[in-house]
Order: C-alpha cells, then structure tokens, then sequence
C-alpha cells in the first residue's frame, strides 16, 4: 500500500477561516496514525510534476497564470480560490503524486496507492482553477495512463460534482466518468442527462443525490448503475476522486454518509480493476474527524480487503430518482 504525501502541502494556505485548511491534512495523518496499519505503509514523498505533465490537460496560459500568482506571493484566482506563496509547489506537488503513484504501481511496487494531498483538483476544468483547486491533479494521472493505451475509470465519490474532471473528458472515450455528488449544491453541474458528448457519449455518468441521502442509496446506485457501467467500460485502471465531505457532519454540505459508508463503497469500487492499478486521491473533507474516520476505514479497505467501521453504515435516508434515470439513460438493466 503506497502512501504519498509531502509536508509542503500543510504550507498551502488559502486564508483565514477557508475550509480548505492545512489541518485537513493534519486529521487525514491522524486517521493514519490511529489506524491498525500506519506500520503497513510505503510512504513516499512525491515529486513536482512538470510543465509537460500539467500542460497534457491544461493549457499553458493556465499554468502560467497559476505560476505567476504563485511567484508574485499568492492572490485570489477567484472567490473561493486564493493561494499564498506554498501554493504553486504544493500543487505541483499533488499532481506529482498521482504520477509517482502511476510510476510505482507500474514497476509492480505496491497494491493500490493513496494521494494524500492539497489542494483537491475535481473542479479544475482544462481552462479554469475553481472551487479551492488549481490543477485537476486526477484529470493529469488519467490523461498519462490514456497516453500509454490504457482506459481508465474515474469514480468521484466527493459530495460536490466533479465539474473539472467531467469537462476535460467529456469526449474522451477512452475515459469513464462516474460522479455521486450532492444536488442541488456547488458548482451546480451534473445533472443525470450529462453523459458524454461527441466520441465520449456515454462515456460520463452522473447520478446527483438529493440532501440527507444516506448509504443505502449509494450502495443501490453502485449495484444498479455505477458497477455496471464500469464493468461494460472495461478499464485497465481505476482513479477514485475520494472526497469525504459527503459525511454527515460535513460542515459544508448536507449529506448524510459515514466513514463505513465509505469503507463500504470503496470496497465495492476496488475490484472492478486488478491490483497495482488503482489510485485513490483525496480530494474534499472539512469536517476533521470525519476526515481522520474515512481515512481510517479506507485503510481498513485498502491494506486488508475488509472494512473496520469507525461508524455503522447508514440507511433510511430519501429515495434518489435519479438512479433510475441514469439506469435508463445508459441503457442497465
Ligand atoms: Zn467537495
């Protein structure tokens, strides 16, 4: 089980009182450390990824607006976006991690890898840093895998839509992109009729969950919708967008998941791919021991094949129609 994380992250501030604060990262490690299998780790410290490997998904007058608030000490990219003087390296840093992890993983050095890492990257689109990320570090990994013949899945399981992921790859049919997001919420894409446009048709797939949704109806989504289209997509690689701000204690959105409704999905998600090909970033989270919790249990998952519940699995919330509709649209069952 490859661990990548680098110090430099907890350097990356984007201002007082923002959500998306160094203690995240703090609360990740300390889920590590309070787990069984802290002992069990590789832990490797990535390294920046270069120019090339960002430019494969954004253009160069992003990176170069990113670097340039970067050099100039930091600034606002947006209302929610802000970086400091950290933030440039530390997303260079994040993307590099996921390529760290493409590389090991390849030479057959460990079974699955998870990116501990700041900032997220889902709501990066090709052209635009939105939504607290820069560089849409997951979009990067899966374009270098594309690049090599591989077809890769992406699953985002964090409670806002993946809007940058689902952008770049929109036509790409050499990339599925499944998302489970809150709806209505931020950035305010992904409705169920989003799958994919010209050679990509089909190749997305939103199932959007009303507030308060607990783990039944994703367990009843990856049964139904998510598992099957994987398995029809046939991918050689998996990418798992793993924010944890869908918990019910999230202080920013209204879902209401568990760390073992976690543990729970991404046991599920695991197997659609042999070993050595998955990749799990973290992406959002702000509550800290719900943080500290589902890093717990996707350890539980991801070194040991089973799921240690820091928190029981949830049922009882609201029905979501749109598991129907995406059943539908994409022709299952
Ligand atoms: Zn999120």
């Amino acid at each position: 089980m490859l661990w990548f994380s680098h110090d430099r992250y907890l350097d990356h501030v984007a201002g007082s009182g923002h959500p998306e604060r160094p203690d995240r990262l703090r609360a990740v490690a300390h889920g590590v450390a309070r787990s069984a299998y802290g002992e069990a780790l590789d832990r490797r410290e990535p390294t920046p990824a270069t120019q090339a490997a960002i430019e494969l998904v954004h253009p160069t007058g992003l990176y170069d607006a990113v670097e340039t608030v970067g050099l100039a000490g930091g600034g606002r990219i947006d209302a929610d976006t802000v970086m400091n003087d950290a933030s440039f390296e530390a997303a260079m840093l994040a993307a590099g991690a996921g390529l760290n992890a493409i590389e090991a993983l390849t030479a057959g050095e460990g079974d699955h890898a998870f990116c501990a890492v700041r900032p997220p990257g889902h709501h990066a689109t090709a052209s635009q840093s939105m939504g607290f990320c820069l560089f849409n570090s997951a979009a990067i990994a899966a374009r270098t895998l594309t690049g090599g013949g591989e077809r890769v899945a992406i699953v985002d399981i964090d409670a806002h839509h993946g809007n940058g992921t689902q952008d770049i790859f929109y036509a790409d049919p050499d990339v599925l992109f499944v998302s489970l997001h809150q709806s209505p919420c931020y950035p305010g894409s992904g409705a169920v009729g989003e799958t994919g446009t010209g050679d990509g048709v089909g190749t997305t797939l939103n199932v959007p969950m009303v507030p308060g949704t607990t783990g039944d109806a994703y367990r009843q989504a990856f049964d139904q919708v998510v598992l099957p289209k994987i398995e029809s997509f046939a991918p050689t690689w998996l990418i798992i967008s793993a924010g944890f701000d869908g918990h019910r204690n999230d202080p920013i959105t209204d879902l209401g998941l568990t760390s073992g409704d976690y543990g729970d999905l991404l046991a599920r998600l695991l197997p659609v791919v042999d070993n050595g090909r998955q990749i799990v970033f973290l992406e959002g989270g702000y509550d800290l021991e719900a943080l500290a919790d589902s890093t717990e249990a996707a350890l539980s998952v991801l070194c040991d094949q089973t799921v240690t519940h820091p928190e029981a699995v949830t049922t009882g919330g609201p029905t979501n129609a749109s598991i129907a509709a995406a059943m539908a649209l994409h022709d299952l069952g």
